[in-house]
Formats: structure tokens, C-alpha cells, sequence
């Protein structure tokens, strides 16, 4: 009867710590096309199986793991997306545009190629 009563707080702090670091991560982890279901559920599990800290430890991993990079805001549908990806991993659609003159990638909003200097039209 006690050892139940004892648990409640447990189960409700795996719960609430299990769930928000599944969100964060999924939705950090989904910008930067890094398996954010895998690490989303990740966290849960640990948080039921080992205890109500082990999802921090995998956000602790997490970002030591993830790609790095700035964030930008997709232009098609305004969420957001890791600098160095061609197409947004939410809408699928292109973030970058091809530079007519040296064939490298640029972002969308760019007139000069960063690569070789040419204007794009
Ligand atoms: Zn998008
Ligand atoms: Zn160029």
C-alpha cells in the first residue's frame, strides 16, 4: 500500500520529463533530418525502463550527437530546417537553388552564388 502510494510521483515525473524531452527532440531532430522517431521514443522507453532522468541523459546525448548547424525558416512552409539540407524535411520541397554558372547550391533568397559570384536572375 505504501510502496504504491510512493510510485504516483515517479510514474507522473517519467511521464511529464519522458514526454516533453520526446517532443523537444523530435522536433529539434526533425529540422535537422536526424531519425526524430527513433530518438522521440528513445526517451519514452528509457524514462518507463530505467527511470525519470534517463530521457535528460539522452537529450545530453542527443546534442553532442546531432548535426550541427544554423537553423533557417523554410519559405514554403515557414518551419524550420538545418542550413545544410536541399529539400525541407517537413514539406519536402526545395531550400536551395542551383548556381547556373558553377552548378553549387544557394539558398533560395540569394542573388550572389557564395561559390563563384555569379548573379542569379
Ligand atoms: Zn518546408
Ligand atoms: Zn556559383
Amino acid at each position: 500500500m505504501g510502496s504504491n502510494a510512493m510510485n504516483w510521483p515517479f510514474f507522473i515525473g517519467a511521464i511529464a520529463i519522458g514526454i516533453l524531452s520526446a517532443i523537444w527532440i523530435f522536433r529539434d531532430a526533425r529540422s535537422r533530418d536526424y531519425n526524430p522517431l527513433i530518438w522521440a521514443i528513445i526517451c519514452i522507453f528509457l524514462a518507463f525502463t530505467v527511470n525519470a532522468l534517463a530521457p535528460l541523459v539522452v537529450v545530453a546525448v542527443y546534442l553532442f550527437l546531432r548535426p550541427r548547424g544554423e537553423l533557417l525558416t523554410c519559405p514554403h512552409c515557414c518551419k524550420r530546417y538545418v542550413r545544410n539540407l536541399a529539400f525541407c524535411p517537413h514539406c519536402g520541397k526545395p531550400v536551395k537553388k542551383e548556381c547556373l554558372k558553377c552548378h553549387d547550391l544557394m539558398e533560395l533568397d540569394q542573388d550572389v552564388c557564395p561559390h563563384c559570384g555569379m548573379r542569379s536572375a
